[in-house]
């Protein structure tokens, strides 16, 4: 068996935090006239690292390959643009930014955030490795580099004259694959007087939420605060404030700072550490219980699909995240069960997912099909979805949500 190395403190890692099996990547969706060609699949075995907490998969193949066929366009989800939208506001008023003001974002997709910086005539960067997201931004008008970040890209910036008051890196750190190298770019690009914001899933939620289909091989590490406190001071920053947030299950904004930075740390981030404590989210038995927990996930999910079937009731599903992908994939979910899912996303409209190969159909075909269950992959958005999705009810039908265990929302 390969040994793997923890990407931050190349302990080897040898504990098991939970295997998923075998799983296609989960945004490497499939042209139907491909579906007979074989699929590339790897496996999904997250490790959690004894000495400094980090959970992990260890890296398979160059990132490059995640990003090519890259379909996520931020600016399809309404409720993410509305988050986006009241992040600005806030950063705007704390930061005290102004006309002399730069904001820097790192993994800006399509700009859907900074727009509204830009908006408010504070001059705004961003760093996209993704071409065809990159490209979207740019036909908005928000300068954009193609390129990832990490200690080259930093001192670039820095020699160019760039200092940004605030660096967003929201959503990205987890996706990261040479951690400490991006933690090191955070550094130098950062003025004394600036401020980073990193927002990301806050592990105590996976654990808590059994929200093992947050595990996908475009996501290599998950963190908590104590972990990622470790993974900041190894490069002299450090965090002072914390804000916990509804998105994607339970996530985290943490406000970093150079070490040597005024800022006093919160009481926000004194309660948040406390809390972590006393929730063991580094210890093994603590790993263990969560297993078993994702086994019993699995098992109730099957077993609400088997018997809707034997019963004559039809499931559709909602969405094509890439939770979702983790979630068909790992439960052993085929089109027998869930003949297709629909995605308001028109570039994965007509397109397979991996693995299971459930076609992705406009949101039309859903109500057109009238199902007796609608099951929403994508979880974190099950409020605006059903909102979206008013007529369901009006035939009778039911939504199906699948976090923390398998309910039926009435
Ligand atoms: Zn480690």
């Amino acid at each position: 068996m390969a040994r793997h190395r923890c990407r931050f403190c190349a302990r080897e890692l040898d504990e098991t935090f939970v295997d998923l099996g075998v799983s296609p990547l989960a945004n490497s969706f499939v042209p139907p006239e491909r579906a007979d060609a074989a699929e590339p699949a790897y496996p999904l075995h997250a490790y959690a690292c004894r000495a400094c907490g980090l959970v992990q998969l260890p890296q398979f193949e160059p990132a490059a390959c995640i990003f090519d066929a890259y379909l996520y366009y931020s600016s399809y989800s309404e409720s993410w643009l509305r988050h986006a939208e009241a992040y600005a506001a806030e950063m705007i008023a704390r930061s005290r930014l102004g006309a002399d003001s730069e904001v820097i974002e790192i993994a800006s997709n399509d700009g859907y955030l900074l727009q509204y910086f830009q908006r408010a005539g504070i001059r705004a960067l961003g760093i996209e490795p993704a071409g065809g997201p990159a490209v979207a931004a740019t036909a908005k008008g928000i300068a954009t580099r193609t390129c990832y970040f990490g200690r080259d890209t930093a001192t670039a910036l820095r020699a160019e004259g760039h200092r940004p008051d605030l660096i967003v890196a929201n959503n990205v750190l987890p996706h990261v694959p040479d951690l400490n190298d991006f933690v090191a770019g955070l550094r130098i690009l950062l003025p004394e007087t600036g401020r980073v914001t990193l927002e990301l899933p806050h592990l105590l939620h996976l654990i808590e939420g059994i929200q093992f289909d947050t595990i996908y091989h475009e996501h290599l590490s998950y963190f908590s605060l104590a972990t990622l406190e470790r993974v900041l001071r190894a490069q002299d920053l450090r965090i002072f404030d914390a804000d916990e947030l509804p998105t994607h299950g339970g996530s985290l904004r943490l406000h970093v700072c150079h070490d040597a930075s005024p800022h006093q740390p919160s009481p926000a981030l004194g309660r948040l550490r406390r809390r972590e404590a006393a929730a063991n989210l580094d210890q093994p038995a603590t790993w263990r219980s969560f297993r078993e927990k994702v086994a019993a996930k699995r098992k109730a999910i099957r077993d609400f699909l088997v018997t809707a079937q034997r019963t004559g009731r039809t499931v559709l599903a909602y969405g094509a995240p890439a939770k979702g992908n983790t979630l068909l994939n790992y439960c052993g979910i085929t089109r027998e069960l869930i003949p297709f899912t629909v995605d308001r996303n028109p570039h994965k409209q007509g397109l397979l997912l991996p693995g299971t190969h459930l076609p992705v159909r406009d949101p039309r075909a859903l109500v057109a099909a009238r199902p007796d269950y609608v099951f929403i992959l994508p979880w974190n958005l099950k409020d605006e979805i059903i909102a979206q999705l008013a007529e369901v009810r009006a035939w009778g039908g039911q939504f199906v949500v699948p976090a923390p265990m398998l309910s039926i929302v009435s």
